[in-house]
């Protein structure tokens, strides 16, 4: 089916265009400009932006395309979860475009959206051939660090674990403010970083002791990490030295890689599924990467890494989404629903 995805749960206006599993467009505007000086994401500002964006946005992705509106078979939408504000700002216009086009509209969970992804990576960064199932999905984004059991991305999402605390993302913007560095902190980390000695300093790597591996096996923590970064810098400010912000950087982001990776592959081992599919913003991360292709080879486990446009915020995965539900036979949305900001990844079929 031929499927126009509209994602605005966040900062990206995300317009996408697929026909079944392949792309056909894949536009992003982003607001992040104007939110760099307040030091993260303003939704106000993001709700506005999106309504200026996405008339435009639209446009431009049906050029790229090549197609026209009316050609299109169903109409898809982030529901949730995100900003309030931001996702009726796309609910609302999708709701009008799938009105007056008589289409299907589906609203689509933005966090299997990150998963379901992969579908349209016919040419993975990492692995080969087309998506398998069942896989474990490793989810890391600026909101969200979610181990994933994916039997079927349609109906049977299981959520083996998340973060207690903070996102993986948002403890990389943390620290890079703590170090001084600009937001969003993640990509001025991995830079940072790489002039740095990532065993310069041990940070602790949380939920790992085996006093957590009955109840929190699959789960992460990282605002223990962040405060003992805080620590590191608060006393070699208070003895007068410089802070060695390469070093901490690089010791910060080893051991946020290394919890990620262990955990995701202890799932894989455990549960016997030995497929690992990494999605969402902080895939970007060059250390990750690197230990993630490592650790699978070792342990036989076969990596998907989707191309970057398609791991951070993005309206392809929505469509996507959408076009395999269709495929799959399931009903659209009914009109009702609205935005839910709190939708749980469990929660598929809106
Ligand atoms: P969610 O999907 O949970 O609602 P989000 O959509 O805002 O959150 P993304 O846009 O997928 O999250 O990812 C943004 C996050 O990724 C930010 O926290 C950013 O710092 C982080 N990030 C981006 N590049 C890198 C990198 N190279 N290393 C680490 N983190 C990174
Ligand atoms: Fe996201
Ligand atoms: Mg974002």
């Amino acid at each position: 089916a031929l499927v126009l995805g509209i994602e605005t749960s966040c900062d990206e206006t995300g317009i996408g265009i697929v026909r079944g599993t392949e792309l056909l467009a894949n536009v992003i505007a982003s607001s992040m400009d104007e939110h760099a000086r307040y030091g993260g994401v303003v939704p106000e500002i993001a709700a506005r932006a999106h309504l200026e964006a996405l008339e435009p946005t639209i446009h431009e992705a049906l050029r790229v395309a090549g197609v026209e509106l009316a050609e299109l078979d169903a109409v898809a939408v982030t529901s949730g979860p995100g900003l309030a504000g931001a996702l009726m700002v796309g609910v609302g216009a999708a709701k009008a475009l799938a009105l007056s086009l008589e289409k299907p509209l589906y609203a689509v969970n933005h966090l299997v959206g990150h998963v379901g992804a992969d579908v349209l990576n016919h040419e993975p960064l990492v692995g080969d051939g087309e998506l398998e199932l069942p896989t474990i999905a490793l989810l890391v984004s600026g909101g969200h660090t979610s181990l994933l059991y994916v039997r079927d991305l349609v109906s049977d999402v299981e959520l083996l674990g998340e973060t207690i605390d903070d996102a993986a993302g948002e403890a990389f913007d943390k620290v890079a403010r703590l170090l001084g560095l600009p937001y969003p902190g993640g990509p001025e980390i991995d830079r940072v970083a790489a002039s740095g000695d990532p065993t310069a300093i041990r940070f602790p790597r949380g939920l790992t002791a085996s006093k957590d591996q009955e109840r929190h096996r699959y789960d992460f923590s990282f605002s223990g990490l962040k405060t003992a970064v805080a620590r590191h810098v608060e006393a070699a400010r208070a003895a007068g030295e410089e802070v060695p912000v390469a070093d901490v950087a690089a010791s910060f982001r080893e051991a946020v890689v290394d919890v990620l990776l262990t955990k995701a592959l202890a799932a894989c081992v455990e549960l016997g599924v030995p497929r690992l599919l990494l999605g969402g913003g902080v895939i970007a991360n060059r250390r990750l990467r690197e230990v993630a292709i490592e650790r699978c080879a070792d342990a036989g486990v076969a990596l998907r890494i989707p191309p970057l446009a398609l791991c951070t915020d993005n309206g392809a995965m929505i469509a996507a989404l959408a076009a395999q539900r269709i495929a799959a036979g399931y009903p659209p949305s009914e009109l009702g629903f609205g935005a839910d900001s709190t939708l749980p990844v469990t929660s598929i079929q809106v």
